[in-house]
């Protein structure tokens, strides 16, 4: 029997296994193995609601070994560190820390995208990232931590005090978890910390071209804008960051801007150790090159879909890092799987951007593609259900519509609750 290996269970990998175990392995025309260095997935788009508190990761993770239980695949926990193509052997690390060799017939990168500090000096030292549930959990400590030690001084520090955040990258990773960030210490205070309330947070967004959401059309970037602008949040354009210190980033242009926190969320790349992965062809970012069918240009063996993908596209641009696209490159890779092993032609990959909706705490703003030409601007509720509606789509290719509605109720319930539980424990923690 065939082994198809697909590595990172991400918005695109565990789509992908998720579809070839219902169809290939449930008909035992194949063996597919997930390996994830996770035990769980949790849907990255949601990574700026879960470091602030909004999100319970218990109630929306998904684990793997029970999704492979009921789509027919395998589940191993394990890093992807290198591959030998001449013998098909994978080098994985185990959860033990131990190395081990995994076989393949068919292979799947899917390892998806951090963040890139382009090198600027003292980024790695000073800033947190926002790449996955870890460094979300570990950016909800760090602001929770700097709530709590802001608190016990607040009653000696001069009125015009404030906690002061730093984010670089005005994408829309970086203007989401802004607007976040104002409600989460509202509900700091309200939990017990009664002292805390927005008016304290001084947040700076910085972006170094003439606009944030560069990739959006001009009239949202402006919509979005002036909503931060009225939650208090200093957008700084045209502002080049060259390094961090522990004090603040230093522009091109000689200032400085203060932070107590720094949050780098400006660029993407696949991880370092992708680069010419096997002898693999990769871009300057690391991502892996592929064909119009996602085969990688060296090896039919191995495709590659999601972020960690460079799939140039007709227009001349490569499709780009979103949960979009990985969705729909899992659903032609699995397609190219069935008919690689068919021995029948494979289909190329077309993305068709459906646009793109920013949540803003309790609305959002965004604009929606037809027919792959006319943009409609929506904002509003309406807007905030789109977004909502992409997730939950997610979902219903994962779970189907039935366990999907259930998540929905639950993740509700647990919305009310959550985030004062996370601050309660905090204080009650903080009061021994
Ligand atoms: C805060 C935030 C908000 C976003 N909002 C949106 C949005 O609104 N709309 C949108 O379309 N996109 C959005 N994106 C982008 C979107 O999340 C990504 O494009 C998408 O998740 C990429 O999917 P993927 O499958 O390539 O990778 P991922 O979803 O990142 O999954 C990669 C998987 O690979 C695993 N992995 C990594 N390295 C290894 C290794 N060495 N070995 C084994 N496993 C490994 C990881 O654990 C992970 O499970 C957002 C991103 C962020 C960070």
């Amino acid at each position: 029997m065939e082994k198809i290996i697909v590595i990172g269970g991400g918005a695109g990998g565990l789509e992908l296994v998720t579809r070839l175990g219902d169809t290939l392995g449930k008909s035992n025309q194949a063996e597919i193995t997930l390996i994830d260095q996770n035990s769980y997935h949790l849907w990255k788009p949601l990574l700026h609601e879960l470091a602030t508190g909004v999100l319970d990761e218990q109630v929306d993770n998904i684990y793997y070994a029970a999704q492979g239980q009921q789509h027919h695949f395998l589940f191993k926990q394990g890093s992807l560190l290198n591959i030998n193509r001449d013998d098909k052997h994978l080098f994985i690390t185990d959860m033990n820390g131990q190395d081990i060799i995994v076989d393949y017939d068919i292979l799947v990168i899917a390892i998806g995208s951090v963040a890139n500090d382009f090198g600027t000096p003292g980024v790695k030292e000073h800033c947190i990232y926002l790449d996955d549930q870890n460094s979300a959990i570990k950016l909800r400590e760090t602001l929770i931590a700097k709530f709590s030690s802001f608190c016990s001084i607040i009653d000696t520090t001069p009125e015009e005090d404030k906690i002061h955040i730093a984010i670089v990258g005005g994408g829309a990773t970086g203007v989401e978890l802004a607007s976040e960030l104002p409600s989460m210490v509202e509900t700091f205070g309200v939990c017990g910390r009664n002292k805390m309330c927005s008016d304290l947070l001084a947040i700076t967004v910085i972006e170094a071209t003439d606009r944030i959401l560069p990739s959006l059309p001009e009239s949202t970037a402006k919509g979005v804008s002036e909503t931060l602008q009225k939650r208090g949040i200093r957008i700084l354009t045209n502002t080049m960051i060259t390094k961090a210190e522990s004090d603040g980033f230093y522009t091109k242009d000689g200032d400085i801007i203060k932070a107590d926190m720094m949050i780098w969320t400006a660029g993407i790349k696949a991880p370092d150790f992708l680069k010419n992965i096997g002898g693999l062809e990769s871009s300057r970012s690391n991502q892996l090159v592929v064909k119009p069918t996602l085969q990688t240009t060296r090896d039919d063996s191995i495709f590659a879909i999601g972020d960690c993908t460079y799939a140039m596209q007709d227009n001349g641009r490569p499709a780009p890092p979103t949960a979009q696209a990985a969705h729909h490159m899992a659903q032609t890779c699995a397609d190219n799987i069935d008919r690689l092993l068919k021995k029948k032609p494979l289909k190329s990959f077309k993305y068709h951007d459906r646009g793109t909706i920013i949540s803003l705490h309790d609305t959002a703003q965004g604009v929606m593609t037809i027919s792959g030409n006319y943009q409609i601007g929506i904002k509003g509720r309406l807007a905030l259900l789109g977004h909502r509606l992409l997730y939950r789509m997610h979902q219903i290719c994962l779970l189907g519509i039935v366990k999907t509605w259930r998540f929905a109720r639950a993740s509700k319930v647990m919305h009310k609750t959550k985030s004062s539980a996370i601050f309660t424990n905090r204080n009650s923690t903080d009061r021994k």
